[in-house]
């Protein structure tokens, strides 16, 4: 097998919905498996869709999940430019030799006339408005028109689209790596566009000629892009014949978890999860759009749940670090049917990620979550200390903060509720004694704190039950958080002390 030589090839028009992600990783796995290349080819001759700001935050969501392409508009390469709106004076000689060998025609029609032909096909009662064989010869075009009317046009600037020539009563077939043998009637797909007025190419004719010149051996996408298949292969046909063409694999769609249809941005909204990559603010409405980064997702767990989402090894396994997926990857294995998207599922491969991960490695996530919420952290060490405590409990990255927070800063509110039913003179008077040995235990660590606590409980006759939530809810503020004598070690003498004498105060 000749080099192996993928690509990514997003449409700069929005924010990066998962199943482009999975694109990307599944793009990816194959290149890193195959010791190949990956490359990032900007798609974006379509002038009316571009979007400000796209296509950085397409290379933003990529460095974030760790999937960085060797070649790019960012990363360089031999085959640059990787923006095909700068590739615009390489597709034309493509359109010229397609129309020389009679697969693609000059198309006149005015929109006016393109409007009026759909009116007719609608009256007629047909139920393909396309422009297709069998339509072709009553428009105006260069297939009906004598060759010297077509070249008066031209030459008199009139404007044109050039149209590839569907050929009747043909069966075009290639074999995806994930269908398998996959045949199309040529009579059921209509002339698309190649060359737009405005002299860019389509996707149909880019794709093709940027595929064949930056040497791609496969090409991944969507399941969506299988009705254009055929045209792609008649095109590879017709331009640098069918032995140069790249394997294909049709990726299937991520599906809403309520239904069949693709999983949309409206969903996420509607039931409430991210959708997107990375935040997403829209240019001209400034309208944010949630992304899993900024939900609190690890890019590992973004991308082992991704991974997962239509593919799996054959074993039981589910948690793999990147290395794992690119020893383990393969194309043969990805599903043919389209994967329900599940966002609890997908918070359980955080939670494991988060659980799974060394101290060291979440801190300066954790860091970044604790000083969004205007806390600072000054000491590391003390940090490492306090995610060791509590990342079993924390789902997503945001939630350290709600986890950690109190091993910070003191509570300024409490639960009362809980605390005021059992609150007597008793327990009072057990708090300020407790309070005042605290100053004395010798060595502060758990097993004093604990032992002096109960033993000021015999003395005091209290069970040490009822104490104990007290304890928690002072140095907390609530009832949540890690065993209450590990807390008191973690914030130490003088803040444990402060904190029961200010709830002495108030409770
Ligand atoms: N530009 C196309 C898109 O936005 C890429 C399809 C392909 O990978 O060939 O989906």
């Amino acid at each position: 097998m000749s080099k192996v030589r993928v690509r990514f090839a997003p449409s700069p028009t929005g924010g990066l919905h998962l199943g482009g992600v999975r694109t990307v990783l599944f793009n990816y796995l194959f290149a890193k498996h195959h010791g190949g290349d990956f490359i990032v080819r900007v798609e974006d001759t379509d002038q009316t869709r571009w979007v400000a700001g796209a296509e950085e935050y397409i290379f933003d969501c990529l460095k974030w999940c760790g999937l960085e392409p060797d070649e790019s508009v960012l990363h360089g390469g031999d085959f640059a430019p990787y923006r095909q709106s700068e590739r615009k004076a390489i597709y034309r000689q493509y359109a010229d030799q397609l129309i020389e060998a009679g697969h693609a025609y000059y198309a006149f029609d005015t929109s006016e006339e393109l409007e009026k032909m759909r009116e007719e096909l609608k009256a007629k009662g047909s139920h393909s408005l396309q422009y297709d064989q069998a339509i072709r010869m009553g428009m105006n075009n260069s297939l009906r028109l004598l060759p010297e009317e077509t070249a008066a046009l031209l030459a008199a600037g009139t404007p044109y689209v050039v149209r590839i020539k569907m050929p009747a009563n043909e069966f075009v077939s290639f074999t995806d790596m994930i269908r398998g043998e996959l045949s199309f009637d040529t009579n059921t797909v209509d002339d698309k566009v190649l060359l737009k007025a405005d002299g860019m190419p389509t996707y149909h004719l880019a794709v093709v000629v940027d595929d064949f010149l930056m040497k791609i051996s496969h090409a991944f996408r969507g399941e969506e892009w299988l009705p254009s298949a055929p045209v792609h292969i008649l095109l590879w046909k017709y331009l640098f014949g069918l032995d140069a063409m790249p394997a294909w694999a049709h990726l299937p769609l991520i599906l809403k978890p309520d239904g069949n249809g693709k999983l949309s941005k409206r969903d996420g909204d509607r039931l409430g999860f991210p959708v997107y990559a990375m935040d997403w603010t829209d240019p001209k409405t400034s309208e944010i759009t949630k992304g899993f980064k900024e939900i609190g997702f690890m890019p590992q767990a973004f991308v082992n749940l991704l991974a997962v989402l239509g593919w799996n090894d054959g074993s039981q396994q589910e948690l793999f670090s990147i290395e794992e997926l690119i020893e383990k990857f393969s194309m043969e294995k990805v599903h043919k049917g389209g994967a329900k998207f599940d966002y609890e599922k997908a918070k359980w491969f955080n939670h494991e990620w988060i659980k799974k991960s060394a101290a060291p490695d979440l801190l300066s996530l954790v860091k970044k979550v604790m000083e969004s919420n205007q806390l600072s952290i000054s000491n590391d060490d003390y940090l490492l200390t306090v995610i060791e405590l509590v990342k079993e409990r924390c789902t997503l990255l945001t939630d350290f903060y709600e986890q950690g927070k109190f091993f910070f800063e003191a509570p300024v509110n409490w639960d009362l509720p809980s605390v005021q039913p059992k609150w007597d003179a008793g327990k009072k008077s057990f708090f300020e004694s407790f309070a005042q040995a605290l100053q004395t235990v010798e060595i502060w660590d758990v097993a004093s704190i604990e032992n002096t606590f109960k033993a000021l409980a015999t003395e005091h006759n209290i069970k040490v039950g009822e104490l104990q939530m007290i304890f928690r809810v002072m140095l907390v503020g609530s009832k949540m958080g890690p065993g209450v004598f590990v807390i008191a070690q973690a914030i130490g003498r003088e803040d444990s002390i402060a904190r029961v004498q200010k709830a002495l105060q108030h409770f």
